[in-house]
Order: structure tokens, then sequence, then C-alpha cells
């Protein structure tokens, strides 16, 4: 663990988890910044934060997990992100291009093995972006899946090292797109066309009037996350 002890990072937890998530990123990039960085997939919450951040500290190192399947849609918000808020969201990419993936396995691999697809294309590269660095943040919500519900404002990450900060845990789906609202943010227009949670289009599809908000992703099987924000079993946390 870098310079910070486990009594520590309960201590802060205890102390911020009824904050504001400004607030909690103001202690974030105080405490940790520019050994800070933060993995976004261009959610509507990573949009929030991307928000947040332009005004505390823009210079907090932003970081896309590019498997190389994402949407058109998203990757056009990268730019718009940067023309709203002048910050370029650094684009981490997989050893292999998905035609030497492809060709590698026979096949592309989400459908028959997806939690494989996730390690090569998400797990792997994120433990190689965040080397050097001793916190992330992340945009999840406690009220997004029973495995999110247990997580912490300020969490020991075992799985890639660092400490985790979820600055919107306590947020709503309304508080966010709230927020959007308030302060216009740009965010993907897909979430206008019934994908409340997007990922890589093979692994996503639209959700109908009443469905769980995650239930567009890989839908039909049991897999709910790609593993990044997964707690352990050594109480850490996998996006
Ligand atoms: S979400 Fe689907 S396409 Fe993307 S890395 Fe995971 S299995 Fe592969």
């Amino acid at each position: 663990m870098p310079d910070f002890s486990a009594a520590e990072i309960a201590l802060a937890n205890e102390d911020l988890k009824e904050n504001s998530p400004q607030q909690i990123l103001q202690w974030t990039v105080a405490r940790f910044h520019p050994r800070l960085t933060m993995a976004t997939a261009f959610g509507a919450e990573g949009c929030c934060i991307i928000h947040m951040l332009a005004e505390i500290e823009p210079a907090v190192r932003i970081f896309n997990l590019e498997t190389g399947y994402q949407f058109t849609e998203t990757l056009a918000l990268r730019d718009r992100i940067k023309s709203r808020y002048g910050i370029e969201v650094e684009l981490i990419r997989p050893e292999l291009s998905v035609p030497e993936y492809e060709k590698k396995h026979g096949g592309p691999l989400y459908v028959l093995k997806p939690d494989q697809c996730c390690f090569d294309r998400k797990t792997i590269p994120l433990r190689r972006a965040v080397v050097g660095y001793d916190a992330w943040i992340s945009a999840i919500r406690r009220d997004q899946t029973t495995h999110r519900a247990h997580a912490d404002v300020v969490q020991w990450d075992a799985k890639f090292n660092l400490v985790k900060v979820n600055p919107l845990l306590g947020w709503t789906k309304q508080d966010v797109w709230a927020f959007i609202s308030e302060n216009k943010i740009p965010y993907n227009p897909l979430h206008d066309q019934g994908y409340p949670s997007i990922g890589c289009w093979p692994c996503t599809r639209a959700i109908m009037d009443g469905e769980d908000e995650r239930s567009g992703r890989w839908a039909g099987t049991a897999k709910k996350e790609c593993g990044l924000h997964v707690m352990d079993q050594e109480g850490g946390s996998g996006i």
C-alpha cells in the first residue's frame, strides 16, 4: 500500500461519507494529485465527475479503456468533452487490435468468453494504466448493483493496489440527471435511446420500461460487471 494506512482510509471514509461529491473530490485532489487518476467509460456519472474536476483540478489525468468495441457515440463524446472543458481523456488500448485479437482466438470472445474478453481488453490495460498512481476515482453508485451497494466512499482497492474514491456513491440516477441538466453537461446520446448503461456495443442493448438500468449489459447472461468494480476477497474492488 502506498503512503496511506488502512486506518487512515477508514477515517477518511468516515469523515467523507456524508459529504457532497465536490467536497469528496476536493479532499481527494488535495490528498493525491498528481498521483491521482480516473477511468471513465463516459457514462452519465463519469461526465458529472469530469465536470466537477474541470472546476476543482482539470489537470487530473483521466483515461478511457478503449477496448476497440465502443460505440461511435461514446468516442464522439470524448471530443465533445475536450471542446467543452479542454480536458483530453487519454485512450488506453489493449496490446492487440480487435482484428489481431479475434484472429488470435478464432473469432470474437465476447459471446462465449466475455469474462476473458473483459479481462484482456479492460483489466490488463487498466492495471498497466495505473502503475505509478496512488489513487483512482470511480463513478459507481451504491444503488446500481448489489456488489456496488457494499462499496465505501474511500476504500482500499486490493485488485489494483490503489486507494479508490467513489464520490457519487450516495447519488441516485435522478441526482445524476438533475446535475447534468442543471449544468448542461455533455452526455452520450444513446442514453436518450433506451441505453441507461453503456459499455461495448456487442455487450450492450437498449432496455425496456421497468427493466433494471444495468439489465442491458451482458443481457441474457449472469455477468453483471466487467470485474473492475467487483469487491474481491481481500476487500478491494475491481470497472
Ligand atoms: S464488454 Fe464485451 S466486448 Fe467489451 S471487453 Fe467486455 S466482453 Fe469484450
